[in-house]
């Protein structure tokens, strides 16, 4: 194992009715900026038991509304005006992961001088931001208990992920009955996400690490016997508490504990291609990984065979690393397939039209792969698988 420190100063609450503890949480008084997106939560009741604690604890509103599902700056740029002209406080992210992501984006731009793009791509450093809590709709990204967020910029369609220790929410609450009235496709899609970050994790190269290795085989080994039972069970809450847990864990530090943090080449991949096509982030990554696992087996089968049989239960006797490995991709492709995830780019009416540009926004930051670092030609390959 690699030293490690474990630090994440997020507040969790999670479980039925913790919306309550936001009473503990905000400054009565304070002037707070609530943040959603097109209106979910007004039409599932969230808004209405949000703004109502916000109000009981005399807190002066004001709204931030339609952050778009992959956010863009310009949102950013409209919450950072808010916040300097209105000097708010605090802020109250209410949706998914872009509504929180959008809302990390505002509170380190509220606090810096030039604009909030500078801090995205790294240009200044983001060196303070607004406290923010956080009220989760959708179980997916784990942004609700991390320090990382994508941004937009739909003008030049670059789409970035950026970091910082000052972006951790203060609290987040997860209720999984809020989770209910998420869509069908939605719900496929925070699956897939989940279970990509653990997988990310998954493909490091630090030796010794049998502890976090199984945790993660654990965690997705639950995804995969508890996904298709929410998709044929949507209003259940054992269910949907469940895949919210996951989400959660799947992307909160606890699973890069010690190792090298893995191998996120194909959320590079993934934000080149939702910038140029403005896809659903989980529908992208649904179509990429099988072929990324399959990309990277061509050189070192050993970590896919090994998902192959401790994820997916498949039977090693009489099989070679390669077969096993190639057993374990086409596994994970039939199991999101299963679910009613895409399989290949065309189920989006994309084709290899756009691909040198996808290729040079996945290298916009250098460094593509740590398990296997990927050149041009490496994306562009699975690129060509995925079509
Ligand atoms: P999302 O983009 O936040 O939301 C997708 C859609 O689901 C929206 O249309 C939203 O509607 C709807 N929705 C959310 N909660 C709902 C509910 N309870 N009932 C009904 N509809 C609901 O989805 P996401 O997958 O959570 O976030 C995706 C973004 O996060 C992408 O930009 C991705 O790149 C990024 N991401 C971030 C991280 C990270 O660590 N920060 C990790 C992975 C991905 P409304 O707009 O009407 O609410
Ligand atoms: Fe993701």
């Amino acid at each position: 194992m690699n030293q490690f420190l474990q630090y994440n100063p997020t507040r969790l609450y999670f479980g039925k009715g913790q919306i309550e503890q936001m009473a503990m949480e905000i400054t009565t008084g304070s002037k707070v900026l609530v943040v959603y997106g097109g209106g979910s939560i007004k039409r599932n009741g969230v808004y209405d038991e949000a703004v109502g604690m916000l109000k009981s604890l005399d807190s002066d509103i004001y709204e931030l509304s339609g952050v778009e599902p992959n956010p863009r700056l310009t949102t950013v740029q409209k919450g950072v005006e808010i916040c300097k002209q209105e000097g708010i406080d605090f802020l109250l992210a209410v949706g998914g992961g872009s509504v929180i992501d959008c809302t990390k984006a505002i509170a380190a731009g509220a606090q810096y001088d030039g604009d909030a793009w500078d801090l995205i791509t790294g240009s200044a450093p983001v060196e303070k931001a607004l406290p923010f809590g956080t009220v989760l709709t959708l179980a997916a990204t784990g942004s609700e208990m991390n320090a990382v967020s994508v941004i937009t910029n739909w003008e030049t369609r670059d789409k970035l992920g950026w970091g910082s220790p000052h972006v951790f929410p203060t609290f987040s609450i997860l209720d999984p009955s809020y989770t209910f009235s998420v869509p069908e496709h939605q719900t496929v899609y925070g699956i897939v996400d989940s279970m990509s970050h653990a997988l990310e994790h998954y493909f490091h190269r630090t030796p010794n690490t049998p502890m976090i290795d199984g945790f993660i085989e654990s965690l997705l080994r639950t995804a995969v016997e508890y996904g298709p039972k929410l998709m044929e069970n949507q209003q259940s809450y054992e269910y949907r508490e469940t895949m919210m847990y996951i989400s959660t864990t799947a992307f909160n530090g606890t699973l890069s504990n010690g190792t090298d943090g893995g191998d996120w080449a194909t959320h590079r991949i993934e934000h080149a291609l939702s910038a140029v096509y403005d896809i659903p982030h989980g529908g992208g990554l649904a179509i990429l990984f099988p072929n990324w696992l399959e990309h990277v087996l061509q050189e070192d089968p050993s970590r896919v065979k090994q998902l192959a049989v401790n994820v997916f239960g498949i039977d090693p006797e009489g099989k070679g690393d390669t077969q096993l490995a190639e057993e374990g991709a086409a596994a994970l492709r039939e199991f999101w397939n299963s679910l009613g995830a895409p399989s290949t780019l065309k189920d989006y009416d994309i084709d290899d039209q756009d691909f040198d540009s996808i290729v040079e926004k996945t290298f916009i930051k250098p460094g593509v792969g740590t398990y296997k670092e990927l050149d041009k030609e490496s994306v562009r390959d699975i690129l060509r698988r995925s079509l």
